[in-house]
């Protein structure tokens, strides 16, 4: 069969899977997903591209990718920070797709040119990304938007709750400084919550490895400071982080970055909220040294 026929009848089979939705939208990593998926219920047909446990800041679309996108109403992502590929390839889309930027509004952490494109990690900044989602709703299927316009409200209105959860119980603590090993993931997080975050990565993005030197401070820090625990990220091998924690004799508590979810997390139903309330928890059990 040639590439002609598998594209046709990969298009004929997403077609077919959607019928019955008013609109189609592939959103490029988890948070747009979950945000999307709440905002559009039974008039979106949603689907997150990054297969499930892929990192997602090296990731490019395949060409069934490229399918699924050309044939979708919406693509929605995160700024080319986070998504490089799409401004790459946004202008050889067809018209029918509507590229919407939902970082759109917020200003970004800099560091040197790079910009952290990290921004749902702050659940005040992801209402606004649910705005700029209900907006790109709108504007493609105008009839249902006064539907789309509750759904987003709602759901603006559970991440209101949540980010006055983190604040109340983030506030009862004395200790504010976080170790964690992965890469620069939590700025905006630690911003609105008044944390500082301590990582031997340099970068917004973990294609890195961490250099010995800033390994070597780390440990130096963490047992100056009598810390327990210390934290790694989702889907990347916490080598580091184990390195750190012998080192050191401290233990390891996971803080999802919410970048994309594994195969068994998508299974279980979790989305956005539920990852954020689990981070908490387990700030809290670290930072009270328990
Ligand atoms: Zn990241």
């Amino acid at each position: 069969m040639n590439r002609f026929f598998i594209t046709l009848l990969l298009t004929l089979f997403f077609t077919a899977f959607s019928f019955g939705k008013n609109i189609k939208v592939i959103a490029t990593i988890f948070p747009n997903y979950d945000f999307a998926r709440n905002i559009g219920k039974e008039k979106a047909e949603v689907t997150l591209l990054l297969p499930p446990g892929v990192e997602a800041h090296s990731y490019e679309p395949t060409p069934r990718d490229m399918v699924r996108i050309t044939t979708s109403d919406i693509l929605l992502y995160t700024g080319e920070d986070m998504e490089p590929w799409v401004h790459r390839m946004s202008k050889n889309l067809p018209s029918s797709v509507a590229v919407s930027d939902i970082s759109q509004g917020i200003e970004k952490i800099k560091d040197g040119d790079h910009k952290d494109p990290h921004i749902w990690t702050d659940p005040v900044l992801a209402m606004k990304m649910a705005d700029n989602i209900t907006a790109a709703f709108i504007k493609t299927d105008p009839k249902n938007s006064e539907y789309y316009i509750e759904n987003s409200r709602i759901y603006k209105n559970k991440l209101i709750r949540l980010h006055q959860k983190i604040d109340r119980e983030l506030s009862e603590l004395d200790k504010r400084d976080v170790v964690f090993s992965g890469h620069m993931v939590f700025g905006y997080f630690a911003k609105r919550y008044n944390l500082t975050f301590t990582t031997p990565y340099r970068s917004f993005s973990p294609d890195a490895e961490p250099t010995p030197r800033r390994m070597a401070e780390l440990i130096k820090t963490i047992k100056k400071r009598g810390d327990s625990y210390i934290y790694f990220e989702e889907l990347i091998d916490p080598k580091s982080a184990k390195l750190i924690a012998r080192e050191t004799q401290t233990k390891i508590l996971l803080l999802h970055g919410v970048h994309n979810l594994s195969k068994e997390e998508l299974k279980s139903g979790k989305g956005y909220i539920d990852i954020m309330e689990d981070n908490l928890k387990n700030l809290k059990r670290g930072l009270k040294n328990e």
